[in-house]
């Protein structure tokens, strides 16, 4: 197989760990025999420095023309001052609409190897943490009509939440395709009782269910299952949630799995392209150390190679190769227990490599 990839290294940490992500690709590429193109362009605060904008036209160009795009970070205290309009982040805003990137899937997954980094209690860990959280992505408040007016001589803040038939349809669409390959189970997340959007959510998630009546749904509201998400992550399978919803939920479900540094996304839309980066920032405070934990960042590779390429079995090598580095006792520092040595950004790609290659 032959894939173009366009490469966003970013800012801060970004370049080094986009650096091992793309040396476990050509692992990959040599192990299995594919061809991959990297199509190396600018985003973010680099960016703003080179041509005075966080995205310029070749560079989205650059990625319109690739099969997928792969992304460290963006951002960083040196861009804090610029204007509003051409912030490092407006440039993945502006990425993501050209992509019509609308479905956002973060996996939580907590490896065994690594229950002692996890916030909760060891009997709840122990009995599993492996879940997907599909956010619904350009859609919702985030993208209604914004205003600040005043009102009865005091400010008054307006933002408005909408949501269409068939934007909630194509989200419920990917949920149901990707629990039917998990273990077959859908909870929609909602807050039926108080919302108008809500409430169309749950009749079309219910409607779009009916293709699919292999899947199991289930229906939660969004202040029970940020609880739940604590109480006991074991219950589910794939989360599909509405925008804002979805923001708060994917941090929350993160922070139970352990380090920032482990977790990856991918932004998806109609076609088999997609947007992957692991879920943290840039870090400026490691960056240039080798410091960088660059699991996240290999992990959406992995991603990438099962959602977009359609290689399910290269997804799998990578992930297992990860396991075998941590089974083996290695760690970075945002994982590493006191005591511990950590291994650097460098090694520890090396290492993955390594395992992804020496495995029978
Ligand atoms: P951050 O995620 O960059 O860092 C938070 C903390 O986690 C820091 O202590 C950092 O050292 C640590 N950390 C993050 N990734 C790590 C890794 N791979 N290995 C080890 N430790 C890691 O969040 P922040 O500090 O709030 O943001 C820094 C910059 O990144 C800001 O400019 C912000 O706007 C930007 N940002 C970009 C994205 C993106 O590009 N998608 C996302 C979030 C934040």
């Amino acid at each position: 197989m032959k894939k173009t990839i366009a490469v966003i290294r970013g800012d801060g940490i970004g370049p080094e760990i986009v650096e091992e992500a793309i040396g476990v690709l050509d692992a990959v590429a040599l192990r299995f025999g594919h061809t991959f193109f990297y199509r190396e362009t600018p985003m973010g605060g680099c960016a703003i420095d080179a041509s005075g904008v966080p995205l310029p036209e070749e560079s989205l160009k650059t990625c319109l023309a690739a099969d997928s795009v792969l992304l460290g970070a963006v951002g960083g205290p040196k861009w804090d001052g610029v204007p509003p309009e051409i912030r490092p982040e407006r440039g993945l805003l502006r990425l993501r609409g050209a992509m019509k990137l609308y479905a956002n899937l973060r996996p939580a997954r907590i490896f065994p190897q690594l229950f002692s980094a996890c916030p909760l209690r060891e009997d709840i860990a122990a009995k599993g943490i492996d879940f997907l959280m599909v956010r619904e992505l350009i859609g919702g408040v985030y993208f209604g009509n914004h205003s600040t007016e005043l009102r009865d001589g005091e400010q008054t803040a307006t933002d408005v939440m909408s949501y269409s038939e068939h934007e909630i349809r194509r989200i419920a669409r990917v949920a149901f395709r990707l629990a039917r390959e998990r273990r077959r189970r859908v909870t929609s997340v909602d807050k039926a009782n108080v919302l108008d959007t809500s409430r169309l959510w749950r009749r079309i998630i219910e409607e779009t269910a009916a293709e699919y009546p292999e899947v199991e749904l289930r229906h939660m509201y969004v202040d029970n299952c940020s609880m739940q998400l604590i109480r006991d992550p074991s219950q589910f399978d794939v989360i599909v949630t509405e925008n804002l919803f979805g923001d708060i939920l994917s941090d929350e479900a993160s922070q139970i799995t352990g380090s920032i540094g482990m977790i990856p996304s991918a932004s998806l839309g109609e076609g088999s392209r997609g947007l992957y980066e692991p879920i943290h920032g840039s870090a400026p405070d490691i960056a240039g150390q080798d410091k960088a934990n660059p699991i996240g960042t290999i992990l959406a590779a992995a991603m990438m190679l099962r959602h977009s390429f359609g290689l399910p079995a290269e997804a799998d090598a990578v992930e297992r190769a990860v396991e075998r580095v941590l089974e083996a006792g290695y760690r970075c520092g945002d994982i590493a227990r006191s005591g511990e040595r950590p291994v650097g950004c460098r090694k520890m790609g090396r290492l993955i490599r390594k395992a992804l290659t020496s495995e029978d």
